[in-house]
C-alpha cells in the first residue's frame, strides 16, 4: 500500500487556549495560533494532539505548523489513529462522492476538495489521464506524501501520470507516471485543456462548471461577454448553446490565446468568437462608451478580497465592476455576476448587485444563486469554506 503521510516526527501536544471544543466537535477543521495556549517548535506538518483548555481532554488529531496563521488542521476529531488506513478511507470516500460527476461527458473533476472531505490541506483535480496534487501551504506540504497519493491514484484511476503543486506555486513536480503538460479533458461533452504546470489553479476552474452549463442554456441566438474569461469556459459553453456571438476579455494574453483554441477545439465557427487581451475595467469603460450592447455579459473576477481587512475595498471594486457590466447589458439581458472570495459572503454581495443596478439604474430580477459544484464540497459548520457565489440576473 503507498505511504500516503509522510512519516511523522515526534507528536506533537497542543493545549487550547479557547473554548473551542464545540465548534471542533461539530467538523470544524482549524484552530488559528493565537487560539493555541502555547506554539511548540516542530517541523511543519507535524502530527499533533490537540487538547481542551484544562490540559486533560483530547479533543482531536490533526497536523500543526507552527510558523501559520492556520497552526492547526483537525483530521479526526473523534479519535482513532492518524495513520495510512485513515487516509484510504477518506480518499475512498471523496472518490465515491464524483461518481456523480465523473462519466463519459465528465472527465475534469475536483477528486478531493481539502477539508470539504476531511483531507485537510489536501486538493486533487483529474484532467482527462492526468491528475494533479495541489498541498495548500507548508503543513500540507510536511504531512501528506504527494508521491504516495500520486501512486494511489495511478492504481485506482487509469491516468497517465501525476504532477503536483505547492501553494507558493514555484513550478510542478512530476511524482507518478507520465502525465501530459496540457492534458485534454471533458466538461459536459465539450473540449478543454488544463496547463497543469503553468496554470491559473491546477490550470481550470473547475468550479464553475455547472454555471457555465446554464449559460450554455440561455445562450441561443444571443451575443455574448466574458469578462475574465481566463481559457474561455463560459465562451466555448455560450457557442455551444447556439450564442451568435461571443467575445473573451482576459488581460493574460496567453489565456485568450487558449481560449481562442478551446473555441475551435469544439468545432465552433471562427467568426463569431473574439478573443480581447486587456483589463476588463478599460474594456467596459470603452465599449460602454461607444454604445456597445450584449444581450448576456458574464463576469467572473478574480477574489478582489484575499483577506478580511481588504472587504471594504473589495466590496467598492466589485460595485464598481458590476455597475459598468450592468451597463452594457441589452435590456431583457442577462447579467451572471460570480465572486470568489470567501470574505464577501452572499448577502453582501447581493448587497453589492443591488448598489451596482442602482448606480447603472436598472432593475435586477434574480433567476437563481449557486455556488461551488458537487464536487467542491464544504463543512456546514465552516461557511469560510464557500468561496463561489454565481448569480443570474434578468436585467429590465
Ligand atoms: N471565468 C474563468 C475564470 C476566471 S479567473 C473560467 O471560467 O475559467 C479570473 C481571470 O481574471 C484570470 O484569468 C485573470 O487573468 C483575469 N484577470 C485578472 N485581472 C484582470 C483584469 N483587470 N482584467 C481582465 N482580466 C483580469
Amino acid at each position: 500500500m503507498p505511504t500516503l503521510l509522510n512519516p511523522a516526527g515526534r507528536l506533537v501536544r497542543l493545549t487550547l487556549a479557547r473554548d473551542l471544543v464545540r465548534s471542533i466537535r461539530s467538523g470544524h477543521p482549524w484552530v488559528y495560533r493565537d487560539a493555541l495556549r502555547d506554539v511548540p517548535q516542530a517541523p511543519a506538518g507535524s502530527v499533533a494532539e490537540l487538547y481542551a483548555s484544562d490540559g486533560r481532554r483530547k479533543i482531536a488529531t490533526g497536523f500543526y505548523d507552527p510558523a501559520s496563521a492556520l497552526a492547526f488542521r483537525v483530521c479526526l476529531p473523534e479519535g482513532g489513529r492518524l495513520d495510512d488506513d485513515w487516509a484510504t478511507a477518506r480518499l475512498a470516500g471523496a472518490l465515491a462522492l464524483r461518481s456523480s460527476v465523473a462519466g463519459s461527458q465528465t472527465t475534469g473533476y475536483r477528486l478531493s476538495s481539502g477539508e470539504g472531505d476531511g483531507l485537510p490541506g489536501l486538493v486533487i483535480d483529474i484532467y482527462g489521464d492526468t491528475g494533479v496534487v495541489k498541498l495548500d501551504g507548508s503543513g500540507p506540504e510536511g504531512f501528506w506524501n504527494a508521491a504516495g497519493i500520486g501512486e494511489w491514484l495511478m492504481e485506482r484511476l487509469s491516468l497517465a501520470g501525476i504532477v503536483s503543486r505547492t501553494r507558493s506555486d514555484e513550478g510542478a513536480a512530476i511524482v507518478a507516471g507520465r502525465p501530459l503538460e496540457e492534458p485534454e479533458f471533458l466538461e459536459h461533452g465539450l473540449r478543454f485543456t488544463a496547463h497543469v504546470h503553468r496554470g491559473q489553479k491546477t490550470g481550470f476552474f473547475l468550479d464553475q462548471r455547472e454555471n457555465r452549463q446554464f449559460i450554455r442554456t440561455l445562450a441561443a441566438g444571443k451575443t455574448v461577454l466574458n469578462l475574465f474569461s481566463y481559457t474561455g469556459g463560459f465562451s466555448v459553453a455560450a457557442g455551444a448553446g447556439g450564442a451568435t456571438k461571443v467575445t473573451s476579455v482576459d488581460s493574460a494574453a496567453p489565456a485568450i490565446a487558449t481560449a481562442d483554441r478551446h473555441w475551435m477545439m469544439n468545432g465552433l465557427p471562427e467568426e463569431n468568437h473574439t478573443g480581447v487581451a486587456a483589463d476588463a475595467f478599460d474594456y467596459l469603460e470603452q465599449t460602454g462608451g461607444k454604445g456597445r450592447r450584449w444581450d448576456i455579459v458574464v463576469v467572473d473576477p478574480p477574489s478582489f478580497a484575499p483577506n478580511a481587512k481588504s472587504v471594504e475595498r473589495a466590496r467598492a471594486a466589485y460595485t464598481r465592476l458590476m455597475t459598468a457590466a450592468a451597463k452594457v447589458v441589452s435590456p431583457g439581458g442577462w447579467l451572471a455576476a460570480s465572486s470568489c472570495s470567501s470574505h464577501i459572503a452572499e448577502s453582501m454581495f447581493l448587497d453589492i448587485l443591488q448598489s451596482a443596478m442602482s448606480q447603472a439604474r436598472r432593475r435586477g430580477r434574480v433567476a437563481t444563486i449557486t455556488g461551488q459544484p458537487i464536487d467542491h464540497p464544504w463543512p456546514l459548520v465552516c461557511p469560510e469554506l464557500r468561496y463561489l457565489k454565481f448569480v443570474l440576473l434578468e436585467l429590465s
